[in-house]
């Protein structure tokens, strides 16, 4: 998706009902948004009556606005009149290309006081307004709300769902020409399940003829208000689509009680799925989860290449989930104290100041400080200058672990202590073998999130994976200045642990070998990265006892995690795209997370556990290709293709 900066919504109104400038015409109907969405888009595509076909009901939005007609949908879901008709979970994915900013929607939506609780939700949840897709879970993640942040050319190719219901809302034809384009119109064809409907305001002739081109059944209904007429259609595919995957059983081994493992019980457990997990050691996090401190921040860079989308989703993703869960600091140990990342030279702090500038980031998002707003901020010491994050935070990750499991209730049994010597597949199901040979327990999906362990296996021993040696300091805080934030450069210093002696947490090498002790040149090197961007601080600190923690930091050759279904070294790759990679049978992978396991790990579950259920998957098809676990063996094939 070529990147743009998100320019929000200018707020106005003609005759009391919301308008848009920019596009010279009206957000709704002068005769009533709410009860137009009612009649045109809920009635148009039979809702709520069709929502008892399906298990789960996927709506498609394109223009989101103000957001009426999903808060009117979510109304009826939620209606007890409506009860026998509810579908056990609701999908609404929404593109908009200028979303409104908070405080304007409080004003919207404060003309429609019976949608008051429902607003009040949205807007607690609604995200920063950057670019890219935005999963929102409501209601207790019965209401699943992807919003797609940017054009509508560039987001329906990026979109992979199966849509049961199409609202078509974009400003009329006249004025709006782009949202209405036989192009644009042909992508919901990719999109529609197999009965699919469809229902718009507009009876544009130019509109009609693009759902035919598409592939939709058109006729006239009768139109809301002042319209006398609109269109709903249906899905006449010309031949059979193929089903979108359906879990099966809802049950899984996941092996690993790391973050990454934690994070996919608790996504797997919120879907209805019963989860094993095994782990090695007696107790959760014991390996690179086991830091005091982790830092939860997204990278950012000028082009806003695909590591930055992909942080920047899994960053404001966690932080939503976070919240649900009860918050940093209430849920588990951390403190949403901002993170400030400094620049590293002169350069670099004109680059952060252009990125900065150049995607027009909301504050809420990130800041760039002056070397002046940044010293104010660190007791005086000089700096030039750097990003604010000012969501972020530390965390202790062994408690987000537990918090996970929790989450869990008993859909979840632990096997701790227990090695994965050995797994075999029978009968389409997959058995795991502990050391001594005896089974542990048996499950249709396997889930390795055991970082670099997960290449023990002979099945899975080609993955991509090594470890990095990474050594952590920890300084009584007494040591150290007591800054407000987190501060990062090329090393970082967290504020005092609670729970652990109030240390703080000056982090970390990077050492390409494997010793599990703590190493004094290791110490001496956090310490030169700490005087680099705090010298003040660093200067107290020279005759300090040092203390650390040594973890391994497992790693994929582009830094990016494995996400998804791994894929069969034994067989031969039949293509040249990631679907002609044959993969292990229902074997999948969370691995990988690097030095970001904190950001990866619940964002990651979400990715896997969206695939497993078929359900629209909460980020750009591109982006999900950039995860996806056969890209490398994939590279390889192509490159000896090239070469032969
Ligand atoms: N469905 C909305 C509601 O319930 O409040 C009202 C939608 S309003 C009629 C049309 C929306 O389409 C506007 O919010 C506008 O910003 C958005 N839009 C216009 N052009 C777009 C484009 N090219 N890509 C994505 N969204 C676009």
């Amino acid at each position: 998706m070529p990147g743009a900066p998100l320019i929000p919504a200018e707020l106005s109104f003609v005759d009391g009902v919301p308008y848009s400038a920019a596009f010279g015409d009206v957000y709704h109907s002068a005769d009533g948004g709410l009860a137009q969405a009612r009649h045109v888009f809920l009635g148009g595509n039979r809702l709520p009556a069709r929502w008892r076909e399906r298990a789960r009901f996927v709506i498609l939005e394109t223009g989101f606005g103000l957001g009426l007609n999903f808060l009117a949908t979510w109304a009826a879901w939620r209606d007890d009149a409506h009860a026998a008709q509810r579908a056990p979970q609701l999908h609404y994915v929404a593109i908009e290309k200028h979303p409104f900013v908070v405080d304007d929607l409080w004003q919207l939506h404060a003309l429609w006081p019976e949608l008051a609780e429902l607003s009040a939700a949205l807007r607690a949840a609604w995200p920063p307004l950057v670019p890219g897709f935005h999963r929102l879970l409501l209601d207790e993640g019965r209401v699943v709300l992807t919003l797609v942040f940017g054009d509508i050319a560039d987001c329906l190719p990026q979109i992979d769902a199966g849509v049961d219901a199409f609202y078509l809302d974009g400003f009329a034809p006249s004025k709006n020409p782009d949202m209405w384009s036989p192009d644009i119109l042909m992508w919901l064809k990719r999109l529609a399940a197999p009965e699919a409907t469809l229902a718009t305001y507009t009876i544009s002739a130019a509109v009609r003829r693009a759902l035919t081109q598409a592939g939709f059944i058109w006729e006239r209904a009768p139109g809301f208000g002042r319209k006398p007429e609109m269109l709903v259609a249906h899905f006449a595919p010309r031949w059979p689509i193929p089903p979108r995957r359906a879990a099966g059983a809802r049950k899984a081994i996941v092996i690993g009680a790391g973050l990454a493992g934690s994070a996919v019980c608790e996504r797997l457990a919120a879907r209805g799925w019963r989860v094993t997990l095994i782990e090695r050691h007696a107790h959760a996090a014991q390996e690179a989860s086991g830091n005091l401190a982790g830092i939860a921040m997204p990278l950012l860079s000028k082009d806003d290449n695909l590591t930055s989308r992909l942080t920047r989703a899994a960053y404001l993703f966690t932080l939503h989930l976070w919240r649900r869960m009860g918050g940093i600091g209430r849920a588990f140990s951390g403190e949403a104290c901002g993170v400030l990342q400094l620049a590293a030279d002169a350069g670099d702090a004109q680059a952060q100041r252009d990125t900065a500038e150049r995607w027009r980031y909301p504050a809420a998002y990130v800041q760039w400080l002056d070397a002046d707003s940044a010293a104010s901020l660190l007791d005086g010491e000089r700096s030039l200058g750097g990003w604010l994050f000012p969501q972020g935070g530390w965390v202790r990750p062994a408690s987000v672990c537990h918090a996970l499991l929790a989450a869990c209730h008993d859909r979840l049994t632990t096997h701790f202590g227990t090695s994965v010597a050995r797994i075999e597949r029978v009968d389409g199901i997959w058995q795991v073998y502990d050391n001594h040979g005896a089974m542990i327990d048996q499950a249709p999906t396997l889930v390795l999130a055991n970082g670099t362990n997960a290449t023990f296996l002979p099945q899975t021993k080609t993955l991509p994976l090594s470890a990095i040696r990474g050594q952590v300091t920890h300084l009584a805080a007494a040591t150290l200045p007591v800054l407000p934030v987190v501060v990062c450069g090329e090393g970082y210093l967290t504020r005092p642990v609670e729970g652990a002696d109030g240390v703080c947490c000056i982090g970390a090498s990077y050492d390409f070998d494997d010793d599990p002790q703590l190493r004094r040149d290791s110490h001496e090197g956090n310490l030169a990265r700490l005087a680099q961007i705090l010298p003040h601080a660093a200067q107290g600190v020279r005759d300090a006892a040092l203390a650390g923690r040594v973890g391994f930091r497992c790693v994929t050759p582009d830094r990016l995690p494995l996400v998804g279904a791994l894929p069969d070294a034994a067989l031969v790759i039949g293509g040249s795209r990631l679907r002609d990679v044959p993969r292990l049978p229902d074997v999948y992978g969370v691995l990988g997370y690097g030095s970001r396991g904190l950001i990866w790990a619940s964002f990651a579950a979400e990715l896997l556990a969206s695939q497993l259920e078929g359900e629209p998957l909460p980020i750009e098809q591109e982006l999900a290709a950039g995860l996806d676990p056969a890209r490398f063996a994939l590279k390889t094939h192509r490159r000896k293709g090239d070469a032969a």
